[in-house]
């Protein structure tokens, strides 16, 4: 039997059956779980590989190893790397890439959108609007920043924050100045942005799968919070997005080159405002707010490219 990856898929060039790894640390994520049920049900051959166990061996072509046992090269990999982990998952998917493996998530494109600046830069390349916002890496513009947002209250932001964990309120001038001090002392440099009050706490998903919105919901942080993370309490519900948010999304993740993406935008009295766009959206909330079967979805975006991929190889031969 032919290993997989180069020569196994290039000698069946017509096949539909994918090999595929999910890149995620535990098959028990409901995430993962809902790739795998989907992969399954249509007939791909699928197994999940934790990229935080993979060990890369550059040999005479690049090998990754699960432990301590050599993995062949699958088809096509569905990365799902969280935040903590990002740094191996970018370097196991350039391991997979440099064997020509098709990966629904580009390595480049994960690295880049971890990082909210480097995110905010490329969406206002492709004239998407964000919030106003001002980075500061020291103090000297503390001031000057904070009365270019309008004053307080304002948002005071870590680069890298996940679930709402580096997302701060400062209600006031004097809270704003002390908190990014602390950070900005202690070499985190902050995101200083113009609070969108009128949102009221909430802000809407949309999942973008290929170029469309697949599915979308509002997501209302819970009483006395402002961060509407569903880790964080909030609830979600279904979401009714006006032509122009489908449009802002769908462009949001197409500047971020992600093919699947969580577009998260806030309600604000000049329009939609894309705050973050997510490489490695959850499903969980998604699927049970909505009733959308977004992993089908990812599946299906996975096949299609995947044959694009190989086609390309194939007449690159
Ligand atoms: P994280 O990546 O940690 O989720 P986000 O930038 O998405 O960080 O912010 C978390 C939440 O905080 C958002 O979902 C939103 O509810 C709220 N939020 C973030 N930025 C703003 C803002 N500029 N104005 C109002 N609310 C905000
Ligand atoms: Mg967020």
């Amino acid at each position: 039997m032919p290993e997989f990856g180069q020569t196994a898929y290039l000698d069946r060039p017509n096949t539909t059956v994918v090999h595929l790894y999910i890149l995620s640390r535990s098959a028990q994520l409901y995430s993962t779980d809902s790739l795998l049920k989907a992969a399954r049900r249509a007939g791909h051959h699928v197994q999940v590989v934790d990229h935080t166990r993979c060990n890369l061996f550059l040999d005479r072509s690049p090998v990754v190893y699960y432990e301590a046992e050599k993995l062949r090269l699958p088809d096509a990999i569905l990365p799902r790397i969280g935040a903590s982990v990002t740094e191996i998952g970018v370097r196991v998917i350039q391991q997979f890439e440099a064997a020509n493996v098709f990966s629904a998530v580009r390595s480049d494109a994960l690295g880049r959108a971890r990082d909210k600046l480097r995110s905010l830069q490329i969406l206002l390349r492709g004239g998407v609007p964000v919030p106003r916002s001002f980075f500061l890496h020291e103090l000297h513009h503390l001031d000057y920043a904070i009365d270019r947002l309008g004053g307080a209250p304002v948002i005071v932001k870590l680069l890298e924050s996940t679930h709402g964990t580096g997302v701060i309120l400062a209600e006031s001038k004097t809270t704003a100045a002390s908190v990014t001090e602390a950070f900005v002392r202690n070499r985190q440099p902050v995101l200083l942005q113009e609070y969108i009050h009128e949102s009221r706490g909430a802000d809407v998903r949309a999942f973008v799968v290929g170029g469309k919105v697949v599915a979308a919901m509002l997501r209302q942080a819970a009483a006395g919070e402002f961060r509407s993370n569903l880790h964080r309490g909030a609830t979600g519900t279904p979401a009714q997005l006006s032509t122009m948010e489908e449009q802002i999304a769908i462009r949001a993740a197409k500047m971020l080159r992600l093919g699947i993406a969580g577009v998260d935008l806030l309600r604000s009295d000049r329009g939609p405002l894309v705050i973050e766009v997510n490489a490695s959206p959850g499903l969980e909330g998604i699927e049970t707010y909505t009733g959308v079967d977004v992993a089908g979805h990812v599946l299906r975006y996975v096949e299609a490219r995947f044959k694009h991929h190989r086609t390309q190889l194939l007449s690159n031969q």
